[in-house]
């Protein structure tokens, strides 16, 4: 096995690994900082993916002058949220990100004008115009922008990595990492850990994230000892479906009134709405909250689709048809230039075509449990970004994990290097290390895999039902002793997200279970899931 020593280790490579390993790095030149990523640093993840026709970060600096503020921005965050986010950070985000965004504005970045005046837009959930965008690369310029300070300052960068496991010495501290680099594996020690490996999105069969975001951080954290919350609670909406096209299909594009149909070309959307509900309307909704949440009556669209493909009245691909060639080309370019363009390279002309869209896992709400610095309770480790939980809470206003991964990416920076120049002395060596596997899949273990991610799909994503959770328990039951810890993380991922949808009884924010379809007060808890036991199931506790 290789092995390599630094002070600080930042996994992963997106704007929360790019910021906090910056962060550490800027405050404690001294520390030999390394960010290692399983992609390319700044071409893999979320943060720097082209799949929507503008992302957009939140900061309440009112330029548009219609009463944002910190508090109004907090309050959102809140009432998006379900009453599930945490106060204390829900206030931090609110209260510190215009200062994250200055930084990085000082440091290059610039955000899309109208004349003179920066714009904002007002996107899901929020109730004031606060979205910055550089276009659909606001990600990828915050990385690009970082990415030359890091250079500057000196942090090693290793690209193509994939950590698979925390290593701890014998007090339980996490002192470094254990990662395959294609065949070869290595131990990374370090005094201070920071995991910023994202989301999940590829353990789902369709989903539009970039390979690489499966989980590992959650598995290696709950093994570690770190706690997780809101696991219940993820984002899935529609996208375009046309293979290998994985795009957005975002708010301009409901406004132009699409045709919906299955493939025995029936207009599928009335019958999935209730009495006094209208489909316009329905469509209307769904151009201001792109994601699935039981919060507005879009849901009956995404319901809708969900259930058609569930049926076997959908297409091949897992989507329905969608047809908007009664709009010309000229209001396509002036209004969704990016989607249409996007297709238009792929050789889908919206003007003339038909789509398929289908219903993909874009981003979490939950994740590891932090405190303000990004720390997760387990001694040397700290996490920032999408891999984190608690900011929001069952739902999340539209925009705010980028200006998360700034906010926390910053304090967790900070907070690590601060820890780890505080260790002194040669970094801490691993104790009794787990036994630890990471070998290429069988045949029979890519099946499995390939299983999983149907099942998960199915039975996690927009309709939950009490027998659909219980068959991913099962299914990951059968599985989880497989010591590959590639099928292993999957395993656990998938019993950590499962488990906290079957506890919740009830329907919030992104969780809709059909068998409660309401919201109860019982329910207005956090719902933390630890590890008890070597193989057990993950234990369950409240947080109110
Ligand atoms: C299509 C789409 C549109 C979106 N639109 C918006 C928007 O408009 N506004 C908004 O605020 N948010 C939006 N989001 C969400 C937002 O982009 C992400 O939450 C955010 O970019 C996550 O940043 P991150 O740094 O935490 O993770 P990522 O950017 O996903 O980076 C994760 C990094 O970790 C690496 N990694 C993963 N696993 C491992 C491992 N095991 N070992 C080593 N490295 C690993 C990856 O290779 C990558 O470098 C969108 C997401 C998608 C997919």
């Amino acid at each position: 096995m290789n092995i390599l020593d630094c002070d600080v280790l930042v996994i992963g490579g997106g704007a929360a690994g790019s910021r906090a390993a910056y962060e550490a790095k800027r405050t404690h030149p001294e520390l030999k900082v390394l960010l290692v990523a399983a992609g390319g640093f700044g071409s893999s993840g979320s943060t720097n993916l082209m799949a929507s026709e503008s992302l957009g970060i939140n900061a309440p600096f009112n330029y548009m002058q219609d009463g944002d503020s910190a508090d109004v921005f907090y309050r959102d965050i809140v009432e998006t949220g379900g009453g599930l986010s945490d106060p204390i950070l829900a206030r931090m985000i609110a209260e510190d990100a215009c200062a994250r965004i200055d930084e990085l504005v000082a440091l290059g970045l610039h955000f899309d004008t109208e004349g003179e005046r920066i714009i904002q837009r007002k996107l899901s959930g929020c109730t004031k115009a606060r979205s910055l965008t550089c276009g659909g690369s606001t990600g990828r310029e915050i990385v690009r922008i970082l990415k030359g300070q890091i250079h500057r300052l000196g942090v090693d960068i290793l690209e193509n990595i994939r950590v698979v496991d925390l290593v701890r010495d014998d007090n339980g501290r996490v002192c470094g990492a254990l990662a395959a680099a294609g065949q070869d594996r290595l131990l990374i020690n370090a005094r201070g850990v920071i995991l910023a490996n994202g989301g999940a999105g590829r353990i789902f069969r369709h989903n539009v994230n970039p390979p690489t975001l499966e989980g590992d951080g959650w598995s290696m954290a709950y093994r570690a000892g770190a706690r997780l919350v809101n696991m219940e609670f993820f984002q899935v909406g529609p996208a375009v479906f046309n293979a290998p096209l994985k795009f957005i299909i975002h708010s301009h594009m409901w406004r132009l009134k699409p045709r919906l149909t299955n493939t025995l070309g029936e207009e599928f959307l009335p019958r999935y709405c209730p009495a006094g509900i209208h489909p316009a309307e329905v469509l209307d909704l769904k151009a201001m909250s792109y994601p699935f949440s039981v919060r507005t009556d879009a849901k009956y669209l995404d319901i809708a689709i969900f259930k058609e493909v569930t049926a076997g009245r959908g297409t091949p691909s897992g989507g329905v048809y969608f047809d908007v060639t009664h709009v010309d080309r000229e209001t396509f370019l002036s209004r969704s230039p990016i989607t249409y363009e996007t297709l238009l390279r792929a050789g889908i002309d919206l003007a003339r075509d038909r789509i398929e869209v289908g219903l993909v896992v874009q981003n979490f709400n939950g994740g590891i449990l932090i405190d303000a610095d990004g720390f997760t309770g387990v001694d040397g480790l700290y996490a920032a970004g999408e891999v984190t939980g608690g900011v929001h809470g069952a739902d999340r206003p539209g925009g705010n994990n980028l200006i998360d991964t700034q906010v926390f990416g910053y304090r967790a920076g900070l907070a690590a290097a601060e820890y780890a120049g505080n260790t002194g002395g040669k970094p801490p060596k691993p104790g009794s290390m787990d036994e630890t596997y990471i070998q290429p899949l069988s045949s029979r273990e890519e099946a499995d895999l390939q299983k999983s991610a149907n099942l998960y799909y199915s039975n996690l994503t927009i309709v939950r039902t009490k027998k659909g959770l219980q068959e991913v328990l099962d299914f990951v039951d059968r599985h989880k002793k497989n010591p590959n810890l590639i099928v292993g993380n999957r395993m656990t991922v998938g019993s950590i997200l499962a488990t906290a949808a079957h506890i919740r009884e009830e329907s919030r924010g992104t969780h809709y279970r059909e068998d409660f379809p309401n919201q109860n007060s019982v329910w207005d808890t956090r719902i933390v899931l630890s590890r008890s036991g070597e193989l057990d199931s993950p234990k369950a506790t409240r947080l109110d």
